[in-house]
């Protein structure tokens, strides 16, 4: 079933389309990007509670598994970069060091690689949890490639290098799915809890903080929309089977 392939190519083709958007688009251009991120933060939650949690939670030590994807995502992100959030760089004093945008790229990067496992646990399991999982994927790709462009532009890199970081997460997106298609079927559940934890991470503690940041009640409520779909989409996707 190569199905995970054409998801995960689509998932990292968004990751380069964030990039590009950062060193094309006129600045008011971009303001949609921030609905797709509390949409995301929804939908991505939702998916993590409902099904990706209830498929892993029979591997033995399944939330020990959770809690080191999501403090291994804090780790990379937050601890080994010295400076990352979701959203525009809007502090290039804090990218002064040269080492500072390829640390924030290190750190993303850790976080799409289980983008990756996470799509590619879930078409193991069944089409239908593979489907939500690349739903759940796609929705915070953009502003994911968005974020590491204008935080290699912030840190004086070149629009080149800027789109190529963009590439570079959606390269890791794919290596991380092609090495979980050759995981045993017995371990797919160890894969699935990681990437819940990296998924409720990315959700509760990239994602909200930014949309709250941003404040006004219609990006707010738009998580409460990224909910409503995924009801919808786990609802369609429902007779494809899998969960
Ligand atoms: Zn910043
Ligand atoms: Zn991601």
């Amino acid at each position: 079933m190569l199905a995970y392939l054409a998801f995960t190519a689509a998932a990292a083709a968004a990751d380069v389309a964030g990039a590009l958007l950062v060193v094309t688009a006129h600045r008011r251009g971009r303001a949609p990007l921030r609905y797709f991120v509390a949409a995301g933060a929804g939908f991505m939650l939702a998916a993590a509670f409902v099904r990706m949690l209830p498929e892993s939670a029979h591997v033995p030590h399944a939330f020990l598994f959770v809690l080191i994807g999501y403090f291994g995502v804090h780790l990379f992100e937050h601890t080994v970069a010295p400076h990352f959030h979701f959203g525009e760089e809007v502090h290039p004093e804090a990218l002064l060091a040269p080492s500072a945008g390829y640390l924030a790229l290190l750190g993303l990067g850790v976080h799409t690689l289980f983008d990756g496992v996470a799509i590619a646990a879930g078409f193991m399991i069944g089409p239908a949890l593979g489907a939500l999982i690349s739903i759940a994927v796609f929705l915070h790709k953009v502003p994911e490639g968005f974020t590491i462009a204008s935080v290699m532009l912030a840190g004086g890199g070149s629009r080149r290098a800027a789109v190529g970081a963009g590439a570079v997460l959606g390269a890791l997106t794919i290596v991380g799915a092609v090495a979980t298609s050759f995981v045993a079927e017995q371990h797919v559940g160890v894969a699935l809890a990681l990437s819940a934890g990296v998924t409720i991470y990315v959700a509760a503690s990239d994602l909200i903080p930014e949309v709250n940041r941003e404040g006004g009640p219609a990006l707010a409520w738009t998580v409460f929309g990224g909910l409503v779909l995924f009801a919808l989409a786990d609802w369609l996707l429902a007779p494809l089977g899998g969960h």
